[in-house]
């Protein structure tokens, strides 16, 4: 590979996220970043996100006219989450863990219409929005 890539946030009107530079490849980790702490989950997801990142071959995804996104409500809140959790701009910080916790409100009344399957995502729910809130004081420091 002679080009050098490189680990880019993208903001797009339907993603949010770290990329390639070189590919249309995204770092999409299924699931809400995991840890006992705020800096855990941090960690966790970068290092997931750069392993990942390694891994990835470029021409494999050559870079689509229209990349076909799948619209997923779940995976919305969780881009938002995530995007709050790893933002390093402080003036942006309250406005992202802002746009999260509306996108998890939503999401999560949306399943308490349907309780059946949702305790999973319930759960990472419940533990996204502890954490909103260490950010949300962490931004008004
Ligand atoms: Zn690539």
């Amino acid at each position: 590979m002679s080009t050098l890539r490189e680990l880019v946030w993208i903001e797009h009107d339907h993603f949010r996220g770290w990329g390639c530079s070189e590919c249309a490849w995204v770092f999409n980790s299924s699931g809400a970043p995991t840890g006992k702490s705020l800096d855990e989950s941090k960690r966790n997801f970068e290092l997931q996100r750069d392993k990942e990142f390694k891994l990835h071959v470029c021409a494999d995804r050559p870079r689509a006219k229209s990349q076909s996104t799948k619209h997923d409500v779940k995976q919305d809140w969780e881009k938002l989450y995530r995007a709050a959790v790893l933002e390093s701009d402080r003036s942006k910080l309250l406005q992202r863990v802002e746009d999260a916790e509306a996108a998890i409100l939503e999401r999560s009344r949306s399943l308490s219409k349907s309780p059946a399957n949702s305790g999973k995502e319930q759960e990472a729910i419940t533990r996204a929005l502890y954490i909103l809130s260490l950010l949300r004081a962490r931004a008004g420091d």
